[in-house]
């Protein structure tokens, strides 16, 4: 039985306190929409992801990759098993204003389309290009990674940082993954090299075209966050990540404001990577209440399509 979601005073206040004080680990959410899989640069594929979050008792979750729908399929595969876990279509990409990265998500996107999957394709190639020359940048650094093991490491996924990090924890030369982005592959490191990227309002309109809802992902890094904000607005932006895991709570409660005032759609997730790194977020420790899911979906432009959505069922026991 599905209930329709939205006019159940049950499903509202999602994000509440922990169920046990102290205890930092604990689901607080039923939603997230901010999750990567193999497909770009996490560590679980689609498959044990969903099983993961399925066995975190999430409700909705969406599937974020860069610049990649690739792991869509296989999730949605995977979910056939869970009938309480809804799995929107989603992608984050990459961009770039003058100083500064920033990321726009989109949810409810036409993988399919044509167009879209081009635009990827020819981001990814940037990447490769990308990829290479940090890996030309390290060995004149005396950094031997051979490109063809980074190309292994990285299999049919999109290739980047993470792999070269670790090809150079391989080879002995750091011994961490975030050693290389500390002292090499990060923006100020010594082998970092740029892409050419998109602007951010160039992929808020990607996302536009293909039915999506575009988001402003992670946005309080930002400086001078409401003019970026009116811009791309002004390119159709619908919504800003708020619930964002690594946010103290004042810095939610300020985006939780901005949004209302620039009347955007508060969303949020964990940008759960299964690094193992200690303190990362898992799936559901943050997100947004259930309603933004509607609200999401009120605002896409395709009906059809994507055969992503049966209805939101109605909050059951976790499996
Ligand atoms: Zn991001
Ligand atoms: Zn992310």
């Amino acid at each position: 039985m599905a209930k329709q979601p939205g006019g159940d005073a049950v499903l509202r206040g999602t994000v509440g306190k922990p169920k046990e004080q102290g205890n930092p680990r604990e689901r607080r959410a039923v939603v997230d929409l901010h999750l990567h899989t193999t497909e770009s640069d996490g560590r679980l594929t689609p498959q044990q992801l969903v099983e993961l979050v399925a066995r975190q008792g999430l409700r909705v979750v969406a599937i974020t990759d860069h610049d990649t729908t690739e792991g869509l399929g296989p999730a949605w595969e995977a979910a056939h098993a869970y009938p309480h876990l809804t799995v929107l279509p989603g992608i984050e990409l990459s961009t770039d204003i003058p100083g500064n990265e920033v990321h726009i998500l989109g949810y409810f996107i036409d993988h399919q389309d044509p167009g879209l999957q081009a635009m990827l394709e020819q981001f990814r190639d940037s990447r490769v290009g990308r990829a290479k020359e940090m890996v030309r940048r390290l060995g004149s650094l005396g950094i031997a990674v051979e490109w063809q093991r980074v190309q292994e490491i990285a299999g049919h996924r999109a290739i980047g940082r993470p792999h070269i990090a670790q090809a150079m924890v391989e080879k002995g030369y750091i011994s961490r993954p975030q050693e290389a982005f500390e002292k090499y592959l990060g923006r100020n490191g010594l082998a970092y090299a740029e892409r050419r990227k998109q602007t951010p309002e160039e992929a808020v309109q990607l996302v536009v075209q293909v039915g999506g809802v575009p988001v402003l992902a992670h946005p309080a890094h930002l400086n001078d966050l409401d003019r970026v904000i009116g811009e791309l607005q002004a390119a159709g932006l619908q919504g800003m990540e708020v619930y964002y895991a690594e946010y103290p709570p004042e810095t939610i409660q300020r985006l939780e404001k901005t949004a209302r005032r620039r009347g955007l759609v508060p969303c949020g997730g964990s940008d759960y990577h299964a690094f193992g790194t200690p303190g990362e977020a898992l799936p559901g420790e943050m997100g947004p209440p259930l309603e933004v899911v509607d609200r999401l979906r009120s605002l896409r432009r395709l009906e059809s399509g994507v055969g992503i959505t049966r209805p939101l069922a109605p909050p059951g026991p976790s499996p």
